[in-house]
């Protein structure tokens, strides 16, 4: 279609073709095949929006209808991309808590399917035909792997340590040491958790070392728990003293006060020899903290959900409380968790079949054979540079914040795009792939990244390089 110069040069914007004139157009009818008219009027609006500042700024000198319809049908593609899409991470950190944290195990993702899919017995009571509870889902399971006499499961582990301290700190203190008030991931610190549950924090020694001495000092007539919280996402080093958690299990005794441990990630399983681990939820149960909360999503490798386990009536006083309800797990964490859990009965199972464990466990030798495989898919693409390089990946998560886990990455170099660009490229499809830069290049740490997502990554890249030019 010829556009009309007006006498400065520029193209006559009001000469553009009308949205009803678009519409009657053979592009427009295949469009509104597949797309509801109203889809496809916005489009065309929002492309002409964009022809108008294209042609405005001199970018176009013509008005084109091939490329304007190319705009559309990419505009419309788009607006079928879920806004929460599956992502290949290639960061190489393992629980990513941007990407979404921990991929479900295949027996998660079926029992996921199979309790919302169709009705479930949540909360009924398939003996008696009484309303039941959907507390025992998961319940039982979790006292079996951790010893302990009760457990609790809510919407993840901000929530259950904001029951835990509603419940049984309302109205009184709470001494926590000056080197346990952390803050993680942002929004979670342990200073505003214990206000928000009615509680008054009393600070206990300072921020290198603190002395059993220190908390002792710090209980009155008002003190209702001692808390512990794990130093998840750094480690002070140094000069350094913390109380040992027996230490403060018997000071709590002694003063007839619970234990509150926040572990932050749900370590279930002793390390497999020579692997640096976080301290493990039975060990904490079998030294005597009294409640222990974690994450459903981190090292255990589940659904997202904040669990609670140790005594009984302190247990009890959660369920009861108002709170629960409002942070009661829904059906599908519920489905994932059991199922999650079910495999940690065999451990040499769950390191295989929780994705989480598996990637954590992997040999580097496995990793450095997926690295090579995508190296040599991406070798020889026009203007690519590619080399298989030694890196470390992470555990991520606030979990094992100093343990680096040896890794192989393929590092890229692409001859007409900077490796912040070709990231950007590689960020916009319709499978986002995320990676790192290092040095000026592009790394795809293989660590966390899946043998069919291998070839994923390679295709991608080859689409990027050969027909939009990178
Ligand atoms: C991660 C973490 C939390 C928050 O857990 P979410 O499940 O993300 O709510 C709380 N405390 C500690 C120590 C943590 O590491």
């Amino acid at each position: 279609m010829d556009q009309p110069i007006n006498a400065l040069g520029r193209p006559d914007l009001r000469a553009l073709p009308q949205v009803q004139k678009l519409l009657e157009t053979a592009a427009a009818a295949g469009l509104l095949v597949r797309y509801p008219r109203s889809v496809v009027v916005k489009a065309l609006r929002a492309a002409l929006a964009g022809e108008r500042a294209a042609l405005r700024t001199g970018l176009y000198s013509v008005f084109d209808m091939d490329r304007f319809f190319t705009d559309v049908r990419r505009m419309l593609a788009a607006g079928e991309l879920s806004a929460l899409r599956r992502v290949i991470n290639a960061t190489g950190i393992i629980l990513h808590t941007n990407l979404g944290r921990a991929p479900l195990a295949d027996a998660a993702l079926d029992a996921v399917r199979a309790a919302a899919g169709a009705y479930s017995n949540l909360e009924y009571d398939l003996e008696t035909s009484a309303r039941g509870s959907r507390m025992r889902v998961a319940e039982p399971i979790l006292c079996e792997l951790t010893g302990a006499e009760a457990a609790l499961v809510v919407n993840n582990n901000a929530a259950a340590m904001l029951l835990a301290l509603s419940a049984l700190a309302s109205g009184g203190e709470v001494p926590v040491s000056r080197g346990e008030l952390v803050e993680i991931g942002g929004s979670f610190r342990i200073p505003d958790i214990i206000r928000q549950g009615g509680a008054r924090l009393v600070e206990v020694g300072t921020t290198n070392r603190t002395r059993l001495a220190d908390y002792a000092a710090a209980i009155g007539a008002d003190t209702r728990l001692l808390l512990k919280v794990h130093p998840s996402n750094y480690r002070v080093t140094g000069f350094t003293e913390e109380v040992a958690r027996a230490e403060l299990v018997g000071l709590g005794r002694s003063h007839d006060l619970p234990v509150l441990e926040d572990l932050g990630s749900g370590n279930l399983l002793e390390p497999p020899p020579g692997l640096p681990a976080e301290p493990t939820v039975r060990a904490a149960v079998t030294a005597g903290v009294d409640l222990i909360c974690f994450s459903g999503d981190k090292l255990l490798g589940g659904p997202q959900a904040g669990i609670a386990v140790g005594r009984r009536n302190l247990i009890d006083r959660m369920r009861r409380h108002p709170l629960m309800r409002a942070l009661r797990p829904d059906k599908m964490a519920l489905a994932a968790l059991e199922a999650t859990l079910r495999l940690y009965r065999d451990p040499v199972r769950a390191r295989k079949e929780v994705p989480v464990l598996r990637m954590l466990a992997e040999p580097v030798e496995e990793v450095a054979a997926r690295a090579g495989r995508l190296c040599g898919a991406l070798i020889g693409l026009p203007g690519l540079e590619a080399e298989t390089i030694a890196t470390d990946a992470m555990a991520g998560g606030g979990s094992l914040p100093e343990e680096r886990l040896p890794s192989r990455a393929v590092a890229v170099r692409a001859a007409t795009a900077g490796p912040e660009e070709l990231a950007r490229r590689l960020r916009a499809r319709p499978i986002p792939v995320i990676g790192r830069i290092a040095a000026g290049r592009l790394l795809f740490d293989l660590r966390t990244v899946a043998e069919p997502e291998v070839e994923e990554i390679a295709a991608a890249m080859r689409e990027l390089l050969t027909e939009g030019g990178a």
